[in-house]
């Protein structure tokens, strides 16, 4: 039973990679892609609310999240949106995503 002990330990360093932390997304948030795309679209389209017209705290939010397959850096999947109205969409997603569905 000495060599199964020693095995275990090691399955468990493994197990961890398989199953990456969900902090993995916020980083893209923050990478240099997406903050230029953000600010090309605010210009394009006016830093604005595309859902309620607010100009405060302009955010941008993929139409279809990148954790449900959505394009990363699409400007078809990116919306303009204030913060009232992305935080109101995200609680959405995640009462759909609760429910099983997804879309
Ligand atoms: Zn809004």
């Amino acid at each position: 039973m000495g060599k199964l002990s020693n095995i275990k330990p090691m399955l468990g360093t493994i197990a961890p990679r398989l199953h990456p932390p969900p902090k993995v997304a916020d980083r893209f948030y923050l990478s240099r892609e997406w903050r230029a795309l953000v600010a090309r679209l605010k210009r394009e389209r006016g830093n604005w609310c595309e859902q309620c017209g607010s100009s405060h705290r302009i955010i941008g939010d993929h139409i279809v999240e990148r954790r449900d397959g959505g394009a990363d850096l699409d400007p078809a999947n990116v919306m303009l949106l204030c913060f009232t109205c992305h935080q109101r969409k995200t609680a959405l997603a995640r009462a759909r995503r609760a429910r099983g569905q997804i879309g």
